[in-house]
């Protein structure tokens, strides 16, 4: 995980434009203070820049009030690397969608869910960020509409970052949980989500335990993030039982078969000790008979794994349908007689199109 180099002093000096500095956010204690004392402030500066940019929420270092004037000035420019709410849209059900518009003009999505108290969750409440980790998406896959709209870029480690932050300062509520199950394929992008969940862990104050990376699966890429040895947990994204079926609904799957993603899932269980989730979209008629239950336990057996299935969430381009709850119910019934542990989330957020699948980057 190699830090992105802050600003130089030479780079302030000759007054750079500002939008091409990298930007404060995602920088840790350790760099900050280096990168103030390169600007002869004291070191303890440092943790003060620190706790306003990941704590209280400061959009630009001219509004530091702790600082002297005059270099509150002459740092004004430097970016911290915080987006702009373009558009805010509340579900009955609490989850609120944010649009964010980037530095270069891009609208990006973001979901914040709350878990009320009383819906069992414990004592405490919790609240979830879904993160988006690029502009758009491409891999294409038929039933989700991020894909619909074509892909533009990787995200910036600030940029995944921001996006937690500003659901924080909106609830006004720590986040207790980050899933990076917003637009795009995390694993493309994976530079920039290893910094981003270490400064999440590290600077931001969330437990590797509570940060979820969402994956449809990217050759080698598994095993690769296996290697940073993080405690986070890893969700693939497998929605059908069997190659012929997967290849059907994502392009990618056939370029990678699904033996050798779940070799991959192995080894990063294998490596990290962590069980993977598999998420499992559940499609009326395609993929969610028993049999296409028991093919998945078969395949699962002996893999310690957990089997998320989301009921399918609509979307205007493709005419899939959601199961019944009785077809659900039975789906999970051959799996849990099948001794595979299994959940299903029923997706938050659906009348603000904030649901799973759901996520394109607009209202
Ligand atoms: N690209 C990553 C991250 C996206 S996560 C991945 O594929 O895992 C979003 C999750 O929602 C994925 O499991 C995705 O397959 C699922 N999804 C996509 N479209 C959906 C839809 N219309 N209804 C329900 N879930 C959907």
């Amino acid at each position: 995980m190699s830090a992105t180099p802050l600003v130089s002093q030479v780079d302030l000096h000759n007054s750079v434009k500002s939008a091409l500095l990298p930007p404060l956010l995602g920088a840790n204690v350790a760099e900050l203070t280096a990168w103030v004392q390169q600007q002869g402030q004291p070191a303890y500066r440092g943790k003060q820049l620190h706790e306003w940019i990941y704590h209280k929420g400061v959009r630009s270092l001219a509004d530091i009030s702790v600082f002297s004037k005059q270099w509150r000035k002459e740092v004004a420019e430097i970016p911290i690397g915080r987006s702009i709410l373009h558009y805010r849209s509340e579900a009955p059900d609490g989850t609120v969608k944010y649009l964010l518009q980037l530095a270069d003009g891009q609208i990006i999505e973001t979901v914040g869910i709350p878990t009320f108290a009383e819906r069992g969750e414990g004592p405490k409440a919790r609240l979830t960020v879904c993160v988006s980790t690029q502009v758009g998406c491409p891999m294409a896959c038929d039933f989700c509409a991020t894909g619909k709209g074509g892909y533009k870029r990787n995200l910036a480690r600030h940029e995944i970052i921001d996006q937690v932050l500003t659901v924080q300062e909106d609830f006004q509520q720590r986040v207790s949980n980050v899933v990076f199950m917003g637009l795009g394929e995390p694993l493309l992008n994976t530079e920039n989500v290893l910094a981003a969940l270490k400064s999440l862990n590290q600077d931001v104050g969330i437990g590797q335990r509570s940060l979820t990376v969402s994956t449809v699966g990217i050759r080698d890429r598994i095993r690769q993030f296996a290697q940073h040895h993080l405690q986070i947990t890893l969700a693939v994204s497998l929605h059908a039982p069997n190659q012929a079926l997967r290849e059907k609904l994502i392009p990618s799957a056939r370029a990678y078969p699904l033996e050798d993603l779940l070799a991959e899932c192995r080894e990063y269980v294998e490596i990290t000790g962590r069980r993977v989730t598999f998420e499992y979209i559940l499609l009326a008629g395609v993929n969610d008979l028993p049999e296409h239950a028991l093919e998945l336990a078969k395949r699962l057996r002996g893999f310690q794994s957990h089997v998320n299935l989301i009921p399918y969430n609509p979307i205007q381009e493709v005419d899939y349908e959601r199961p019944n709850r009785d077809r659900i119910q039975a789906f999970v019934n051959v799996l849990k007689q099948q001794q595979i542990a299994v959940s299903v989330r029923y997706s938050r957020g659906l009348e603000a199109n904030a649901a799973c699948g759901q996520l394109r980057a607009s209202k």
